[in-house]
């Protein structure tokens, strides 16, 4: 049922409720539900067996008025423009409520990078960038990485690129390799931002960390690196989900004493696969996919997809969660959102909880254009700074508008993104 929720209608849901908060005038409204631009285009890629294949990529920049449009490039079998307009749409809320100089975008291949060689992953990644070279760019729009894509992909990109137009252009592309024009912290960035907000988010609710346990759907870069600060910080991971390739669905696994991810990851194919015999040779519980939701846990952290909790399974969250923090891109659909509201979870919503990848993405463009670059230390206390300020302004917002933090979110980037477009003379 609710699993085919379309993510466009329900970014555009969003965002309608928050206009009409808002008392948006009609042309700003039908300028921000919808992409300034977008690219639909077919990558052709010779295959290793000699066979020609057709790949579709996609380009959505949905908003530039406050810097170029930004965001990542994602690879997967299910992909869709819908979604990706969606994706896009959300980044323009990301980059605003950091408040960082610039838009939002995102791009897509439908493909399956398990099904591919490198070689092969390689041809899509110039593919797209021939399809785009005058489209794209630092002064224009900048991609990143983003599901089942990485620095690799990104320097092959910024290679085809650079080839096009003759020179050397770090800016055009973010994620890339650290000593190739990437930045420290990087890889870190996101998972480790999701954090920092469930620690600002614990002291408004009055919990310490070593007094709480999480439950974590997904076993990827953004979960992963999640996992590992929130460890840090004193909390317990109970149990982690993970997409199973060769099943085609996804498993549960919970580890009552704590989830160690050192352990994990050794078992861990480089999608975030859990191998599950492996697993339970390592004392975990391998259970029904959406187990990760049911556990009595004080904290969740949807850190995988979008359209994971919905309406049919949100009934499943334990009683004892008292926080949810948001890893993916649209992990709650807003029927499952109304719910959330009503029992009284806190929710650290997507565009603010997973900024850490963006604002970092932004550090990695400042060090490029400076040809100079920071050490960890230094870009980690800036993404801490930054996302903490992001967090209790939202956190204020929707105190004082007493409003759920996902509407505070959007009151804040909207209003920033409208009246970048007013001051422009757009509207
Ligand atoms: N793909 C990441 C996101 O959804 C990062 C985007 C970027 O760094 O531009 O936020």
């Amino acid at each position: 049922m609710s699993r085919n929720v379309n993510p466009f209608e329900v970014a555009q849901a969003q965002f309608d409720k928050v206009a009409a908060i808002l008392e948006l005038d009609t042309p700003t409204r039908e300028l921000l539900r919808t992409p300034q631009r977008e690219y639909s285009f077919a990558i052709p890629v010779r295959m290793d067996d000699g066979k020609v294949r057709i790949f579709r990529g996609f380009r959505v920049q949905h908003n530039d008025a406050r810097g170029p449009a930004k965001g990542g490039i994602r690879f997967h079998p299910h992909e869709t423009l819908d979604t990706v307009r969606a994706l896009a749409m959300w980044m323009t809320w990301k980059t605003a409520v950091v408040d960082i100089p610039l838009g939002g975008g995102k791009g897509g291949v439908i493909c399956d990078p398990h099904h591919l060689s490198q070689r092969e992953q390689e041809a899509i990644c110039r593919g797209w960038v021939r399809q785009l070279a005058r489209n794209v760019g630092p002064v224009q729009d900048v991609p990143a990485p983003d599901v089942m894509t990485s620095g690799q992909h990104m320097l092959w990109m910024l290679d085809e690129y650079e080839a096009i137009h003759g020179g050397h252009y770090p800016g055009f592309i973010t994620g890339k390799p650290v000593g190739l024009g990437g930045s420290q912290g990087r890889t870190e960035a996101t998972g480790y931002g999701v954090v920092f907000t469930i620690r600002e988010a614990l002291k408004l609710l009055d919990l310490r960390p070593e007094n709480t346990r999480a439950s974590v759907q997904g076993f990827g870069n953004v979960a992963q690196y999640a996992i590992r600060l929130y460890r840090q910080i004193g909390g317990t991971v109970v149990c982690v989900s993970s997409w199973d390739q060769g099943d085609q669905t996804s498993y549960s696994f919970r580890k009552s004493t704590g989830v160690d991810p050192d352990e994990l990851v050794a078992i861990t194919d480089r999608f975030g696969g859990i191998d599950k015999a492996k697993a339970r040779d390592l004392g975990y519980e391998v259970l029904p996919g959406d187990a990760w939701l049911e556990q009595p846990v004080e904290i969740l952290m949807p850190s995988a997809i979008e359209n994971q909790v919905r309406e049919d399974n949100v009934g499943k969250i334990h009683s004892a969660v008292r926080l949810i923090a948001e890893g993916a891109n649209g992990p709650t659909t807003p029927a499952a959102d109304a719910e959330i509201d009503k029992r009284g979870i806190f929710l650290v919503p997507d565009f603010l909880a997973n900024a850490g990848g963006v604002t970092c993405s932004y550090f990695e463009q400042v060090q490029s254009n400076m040809n100079m670059y920071w050490v960890k230390d230094e870009v980690l206390g800036r993404l801490d700074a930054t996302m903490t300020a992001a967090f209790h302004a939202v956190a204020d917002v929707a105190k004082r508008r007493r409003l759920p933090m996902r509407d505070a979110a959007y009151v804040i980037s909207i209003s920033r993104v409208a009246q970048a477009c007013h001051e422009r003379g757009w509207v």
